[in-house]
């Protein structure tokens, strides 16, 4: 797991690195098969298996990813998530032009939030779209106990599941920040898959809607995973020319467990001598993202 996180931020990690020679290694035999887009838990040996006399063993299927920045889709279907919310003006705002374009996205919400606009969420899902966990009040996991991002992560499940009736089955944690043990700990306990993402416009920053648009479309690949968020006014004014522009390009929008259903595993790959570009974007967010889906990662073999 260590090394998806290496191959998957190789600039930031050059200090990283630097004290440590067999991950620089190891990561850059990975860089050369490819980016990452999904990481597996740790492959456990089944009581089946360990019983089984030596020689007779049947390979077990790959276990699903519990952690996505995007998805090898066959076609070009595409996930738009939005989060912080919900927001009582802008929220609905975008629910209005999601519904006039017959769009479903993913929101992930803020435990808070979700608790003082449960009717937004209830609409929200009544119209196709699909409700994700991003904590209670948005604070960074990587630095928090397991307890208290476990109260985190529960009262947020309660206040979900209080407005919707049923428990979401997505993490986004706040600022993508987390580490390999939660996720794994996290998804055994909640049963969560832990959503990043490729697309990231930095529309925190309110660059202004044309530039939010023009990064959306410029990043955006088949599997793509786009960040943005429903809290501020101009990522709204953006969506309805970045929809039409992605639809222009072909691309359908589904939701993030959506797109995760059409995952194909990654066809084997040799190694090869170039990496992909994107890696260097000046957009590329933190540590968490990968390099658009354009270059087919050699499937989900990290530990
Ligand atoms: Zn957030």
């Amino acid at each position: 797991m260590l090394l998806c996180y290496v191959a998957i931020s190789p600039l930031k990690s050059q200090h990283f690195l630097s004290h440590r020679p067999l991950a620089l290694a190891a990561s850059l035999f990975l860089l050369l098969r490819g980016s990452v887009t999904a990481q597996t838990p740790p492959a456990a040996p089944s009581p089946e298996t360990q019983k089984r006399p030596a020689g007779t063993a049947i390979p077990a299927p790959a276990p699903p990813a519990i952690s996505y920045s995007a998805v090898h889709v066959d076609g070009p279907y595409i996930a738009m998530t939005f989060d912080d919310g919900p927001s009582e003006k802008l929220t609905l705002q975008l629910l209005d032009i999601l519904a006039a374009d017959h769009i479903h996205a993913t929101f992930f919400v803020i435990g808070q939030n979700a608790e003082r606009a449960p009717e937004i969420l209830q609409r929200a899902v009544r119209e196709g779209h699909e409700i994700g966990n991003h904590s209670w009040s948005h604070p960074a996991f990587a630095k928090m106990s397991d307890a208290a991002v476990r109260r985190e992560i529960q009262k947020t499940d309660d206040a979900i599941r209080a407005a919707i009736g049923h428990s979401p089955v997505l993490l986004r944690p706040p600022y993508g920040s987390i580490t390999i043990r939660q996720k794994q700990w996290i998804h055994s306990e909640f049963g969560y898959r832990i959503i990043l993402w490729d697309v990231d416009p930095l529309d925190w920053k309110r660059p202004g809607p044309t530039i939010v648009m023009n990064r959306i479309v410029r990043q955006t690949r088949p599997g793509s995973i786009i960040l943005s968020h429903d809290i501020h006014p101009g990522t709204i004014k953006a969506m309805p020319e970045t929809f039409d522009q992605l639809q222009a390009r072909g691309f359908k929008f589904v939701t993030v467990s959506e797109l995760i259903a059409m995952g194909k595993p990654m066809p084997p790959q040799e190694p090869r001598a170039e990496s992909p570009s994107p890696v260097s974007s000046p957009a590329a967010s933190p540590a968490m993202s990968v390099p658009p889906a354009a270059s087919p990662a050699p499937s989900l073999t990290s530990p």
